[in-house]
């Protein structure tokens, strides 16, 4: 026998039995950017390798280890997305759908990360997000923070604690930076080899970091927060106290940074106990410099990215039946020849009187035994039987799979009218 080709490494099927959680939250995320008047926006997957270096920053862990990257057959280096703010921007600049104008937009798809796999970090995941352009905010940061809070009700998720920070303006990072570079020199001896690298480059990067030996140093690192000058300081407290007056909990974590270089003033994460160590299911901030970076006339904007794997796996932590969107009402059962050339113009009939009716007619034949078992696996409510003795008095057996009810036999003709009252 061939020997099986199997899928990448970190990269994953999701399978029939999965998908309807998928679908339960995409419906659900979507119906709610919808409420707040966001549009969806779809951008390929490969682009230039030199957007991503130029908008996520050269001295990242993404740009420096993360990405996908390969020569095309024209010569052209191209990247398989890590994230999907810097393709809206580019696509936005491309379009112009930035010249005086606001835009609110989000964003679905699969992102690449060549990282160690490990539960909740995989080479392709999937992530949401949602970017507003044109506006300077606090209002438009507290919009964006709010829909994330919302979210969560929507979805039935409780125990997510959000982060919040501010990274200042350019002027203020670069004065706290000296400040940050001063500790670590003093520190240096205590410093992992990455960060000794960083401190250099990208100071700030290393209260990112994840090696707990160095959480001692971080911790006694000067924070932005002393940096800050009246504007920003204004800007934050509005939007802690937006929060506070919607009811929305909320920590400074002052060493929060995010991986990406293009954030200014506003981040956030909303952060779980519940998935071990990948705990961040939702990552935003303030990007105001990026649409400049990237060519364009100075826009603020502010967004997020919610990891959907992470999602699903706290989806999958409540309790009851997950919905499933694909489930038949009903399953049709038939017995005999004449039933299975007749079953099909059934079905189709039911389904143009009732056009919302989820049935799943039996194919390929089969025993009766064997097609109740298929009726039972195939999660429906109700079987409809079909055989010789019904179709000789015209009618069709309703039997109820999940309850314990009276099989009926219902006239053909009002077969649509029944279903319609018990579904
Ligand atoms: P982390 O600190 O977990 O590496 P990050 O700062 O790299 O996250 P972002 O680039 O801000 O993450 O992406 C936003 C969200 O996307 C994260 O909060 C997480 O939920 C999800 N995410 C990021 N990388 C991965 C990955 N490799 N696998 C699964 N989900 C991911
Ligand atoms: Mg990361």
């Amino acid at each position: 026998m061939a020997k099986k080709i199997q899928a990448i490494r970190g990269m994953h099927d999701i399978l029939p039995g999965q998908t309807a959680l998928w679908q339960h939250l995409e419906e659900t995320v979507r119906d709610l950017f919808h409420r707040y008047g966001y549009r969806e926006i779809r951008t390929p997957i490969l682009e230039m390798t030199e957007l991503f270096k130029r908008s996520i920053g050269e001295v990242t862990d993404i740009v420096e280890k993360e990405m996908y990257t390969f020569e095309d057959r024209n010569g052209d280096s191209l990247t398989l997305r890590p994230e999907g703010t810097a393709g809206c921007v580019r696509a936005c600049l491309e379009h112009g759908l930035l010249h005086n104008q606001v835009q609110r937009l989000w964003y679905q798809g699969p992102m690449f990360r060549h990282e160690r796999p490990q539960k909740g970090r995989y080479r392709q995941f999937h992530q949401i997000g949602l970017e507003a352009f044109g506006m300077e905010g606090p209002d438009i940061d507290l919009e964006v923070i709010l829909i994330t809070a919302r979210l969560w009700r929507d979805l039935g998720l409780e125990g997510l604690e959000l982060q919040l920070n501010t990274l200042g303006t350019p002027d203020e990072r670069h004065r706290y930076r000296e400040a940050l570079v001063d500790h670590l020199r003093r520190n240096r001896d205590g410093l992992d080899e990455d960060s000794r690298r960083r401190m250099e480059s990208n100071p700030l990067r290393v209260l990112d970091s994840k090696n707990p030996a160095m959480a001692e140093i971080i911790a006694g690192a000067p924070t932005l927060m002393e940096y800050l000058e009246g504007d920003s300081r204004n800007h934050f407290e509005a939007i802690t106290r937006g929060l506070a007056e919607a009811g929305v909990e909320y920590v400074v974590n002052p060493r929060l940074v995010r991986g990406l270089d293009y954030y200014s003033r506003t981040v956030f994460e909303w952060v779980t106990d519940r998935l071990g160590a990948q705990g961040t299911v939702c990552a935003g901030g303030r990007y105001d410099g990026l649409v400049a970076q990237l060519g364009g006339r100075p826009a603020p904007a502010i967004g997020f990215a919610m990891g959907v794997e992470r999602l699903v796996a706290l989806l999958e932590t409540l309790e009851g039946p997950p919905p499933d969107a694909a489930r038949p009402d009903a399953y049709l059962v038939l017995a005999g020849e004449a039933a299975a050339e007749r079953g099909l113009v059934l079905a189709e009939r039911l389904r143009q009187q009732l056009p919302k009716l989820k049935l799943q007619v039996n194919c390929g034949g089969g025993s009766f035994k064997s097609q109740f078992k298929r009726a039972d696996r195939s999660g429906a409510r109700l079987a409809l039987v079909l055989g010789e003795e019904e179709i000789e008095r015209g009618v069709v057996g309703v039997k109820w799979l999940r309850e314990e009810r009276e099989q009926e036999s219902v006239d053909q003709e009002r077969l649509a009218e029944r279903l319609q009252q018990i579904l």
